[in-house]
């Protein structure tokens, strides 16, 4: 387990400002790890994956069984950045009984037709069981502010300052009536620098295997990348709340992304009061019966 306090300076506090500047993308700010050089460093963060994966394992069972709570969690970031595979690697060891993935693409017609937030309220996770969404209702904040043509058909009105705070204030108030009724948020955005992320593009087109991970989409949208850091930068600002807090986490070293995000699930889901559920006098009373029954067989 990586120490609190290390994992608090990846929390943004709903007090504070973040400027994505400011956020190393690399291993440097990961004190957890500083120790360890360059060359020990994805051994020692292997190592925390490892424990966590199985950390994990042993208190979704708890999840499930306790049936109060569901976890929600919110995986958003550039292209190439380690969604896919962080979610792979961190729930590998997970039940898939208890555990459901959505990818949100580009939404449908149907989608369009309804309020921005319909197609993820239907996706969400049940009670005792983990929900990941891997993109969410906040490409409707960030890809959707990059290029406004893509807003589905509203009432004419501007689409300024005020409409994008209306949408935050949804997701405040959406994410908290979640909260009020058993759903833990989590939320991690995966930040990866503009250099690491065109090494990795030019990885997918060099190597055969990894052409299909290749669109060329994800190089239109490259060219708007300093946009996309001012959406980013301000949709985390004005939805880091104590009840869906937002964890910046540097993606230039996938070994690190991993180990911090298996870290937050596992320490979160420990915090929380988990427990088997306990039978009553009545019901103790059947399960002897059932007992003595099977023994006079
Ligand atoms: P990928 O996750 O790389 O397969 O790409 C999915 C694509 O769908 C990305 O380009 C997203 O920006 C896009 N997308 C996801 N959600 C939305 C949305 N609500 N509105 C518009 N585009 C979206
Ligand atoms: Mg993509």
């Amino acid at each position: 387990m990586i120490k609190k306090k290390y994992i608090d300076l990846f929390r943004v506090e709903s007090e504070n400002k973040v400027h994505l500047k400011n956020y190393d993308t690399g291993w440097a700010q990961t004190e957890e790890f500083k120790d360890f050089g360059k060359g020990k460093l994805k051994e020692r963060a292997q190592i925390v994956l490892e424990q966590n994966i199985a950390d994990l394992a042993q208190v979704q069972q708890l999840l499930y069984a306790d049936d109060r709570y569901s976890l929600l969690i919110v995986f958003q970031a550039m292209d190439a950045a380690g969604k896919d595979g962080t979610i792979k690697h961190v729930m590998s060891g997970v039940n898939p009984q208890g555990c459901q993935v959505f990818s949100f693409k580009k939404p449908s017609i149907e989608d369009l037709d309804h309020n921005f937030l319909w197609r993820y309220m239907k996706s969400l996770p049940e009670r005792g069981r983990i929900g990941i969404f891997n993109r969410s209702y906040y490409e409707d904040v960030l890809v959707v502010k990059v290029h406004p043509e893509l807003l589905q058909n509203l009432p004419d009105g501007k689409r300024g300052k005020k409409f994008w705070e209306s949408r935050y204030e949804d997701i405040n108030a959406f994410e908290h009536h979640l909260k009020r009724n058993g759903t833990v948020i989590l939320k991690f955005f995966l930040n990866v620098s503009k250099k690491e992320q065109k090494q990795r593009f030019m990885e997918r087109l060099e190597h055969p295997e990894k052409n299909w991970k290749f669109s060329c989409s994800d190089l239109a949208e490259r060219e708007h990348w300093d946009d996309y850091m001012k959406v980013y930068e301000d949709a985390i600002n004005a939805t880091s709340t104590k009840w869906a807090p937002w964890y910046i986490i540097p993606a230039d070293n996938k070994w690190i992304t991993r180990a911090l995000v298996a870290d937050i699930i596992t320490s979160t889901l420990r915090n929380l009061d988990l427990e088997f559920p306990k039978l009553n006098e009545e019901q103790l009373k059947i399960l002897a019966e059932a007992r003595k029954t099977l023994e006079a067989e």
